[in-house]
């Protein structure tokens, strides 16, 4: 068994990101990421910190706004519009989740899809499904990059991902599909999902409930992919798997904290990169 680190992988990456930075710095372009932040959610204020000291360590300009949990649908809506035409940004996150009162699809949809760095605007998850090159949501991408870095087969294998949310299942799903696996999307009103998931080689968990995978739902040898984060009684923070026992019975998986966490953050790097590049027609 080999423990997918993917703390030492987002690393790496953002050494190779930060590269780039300073060759695009030298060329008089500073690439900046601009986030919102809406409300007091204290968990988004912890990613939103994370997102900003990666930010830092790779030469990314990061400017953070922070809005009233009361703002309305149309404050957000200025609020995105402004920064889709200033020149200096090049790339805009919405710290999801947002208040209910705001409705976050129409926000998606309005952040210009050219700045768009997680991914969730619909031109970008329509290029995704069409297999084009797009910004790809930061989740998956880092989970693929990782199969990528171990050498993990995609092509050919049996693929199954637990949950189907917009952020990470289904473009999970596209990524898999893409890139050659066969893959299977299962969800709350799944049927015997404990069958589909024992004919796994490459088994995704993005559910958002502690110890949710157990031993008897993984094939030997499987890999296993554990994308959630949550909290246990004893407020240490946990995935989705029973980390312990699944274990010992796999041939790849990643811890929580240190696996797929900071390789979404990696991404996201990589992302603003791009979109700093193509912006700037810069190959
Ligand atoms: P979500 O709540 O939007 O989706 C959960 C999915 O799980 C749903 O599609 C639902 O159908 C499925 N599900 C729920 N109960 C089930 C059951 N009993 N059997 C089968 N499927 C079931 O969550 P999300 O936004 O996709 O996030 C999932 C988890 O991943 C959360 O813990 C979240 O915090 C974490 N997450 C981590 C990262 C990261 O960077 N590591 C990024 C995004 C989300």
């Amino acid at each position: 068994m080999e423990i997918i680190n993917g703390k030492e992988l987002a690393k790496k990456v953002r050494g190779n990101l930060k590269l780039e930075a300073d060759k695009l710095k030298e060329n008089g372009v500073n690439p900046k990421l601009a986030v919102i932040l809406v409300g007091n959610d204290p968990a988004s204020k912890v990613y939103v910190r994370n997102k900003n000291k990666a930010c830092d360590e790779v030469g990314i300009e990061f400017e953070e706004f922070l809005m009233d949990e009361n703002i309305t649908n149309k404050e957000l809506i200025e609020l995105i519009d402004e920064l889709n035409e200033r020149d200096d940004i090049n790339g805009i996150l919405l710290q999801s989740p947002i208040p209910k009162h705001l409705n976050i699809d129409k926000a998606f949809e309005r952040i210009n899809w050219a700045k768009d760095v997680d991914g969730f605007n619909p031109i970008n998850v329509g290029k995704l499904v069409l297999g084009k090159d797009t910004f790809i949501s930061c989740t998956p991408f880092g989970i693929m990059k990782m199969l990528e870095e171990y050498k993990i087969k995609t092509e050919g294998a049996n693929a199954v991902i637990i949950g189907r949310s917009n952020i990470v299942g289904k473009p999970m799903m596209q990524c898999l599909l893409n890139s050659n696996a066969t893959v299977t999307v299962c969800h709350s009103k799944t049927k015997n999902l404990e069958e589909i998931t024992k004919t796994a080689d490459i088994l995704v968990a993005a559910i958002g409930k502690p110890k949710f995978v157990t031993e008897n739902m993984v094939k030997d040898g499987a890999v296993v992919i554990d994308v959630g984060i949550n909290r246990n009684e004893e407020g240490k923070l946990v995935g989705d798997v029973d980390y312990e026992n699944v274990k010992e019975k796999v041939s790849y998986i990643t811890p929580v904290p240190g696996g797929v966490g900071p390789m979404t953050i990696a991404m996201l790097m990589n992302n603003v990169i791009k979109a700093t590049k193509e912006q700037n027609n810069i190959k």
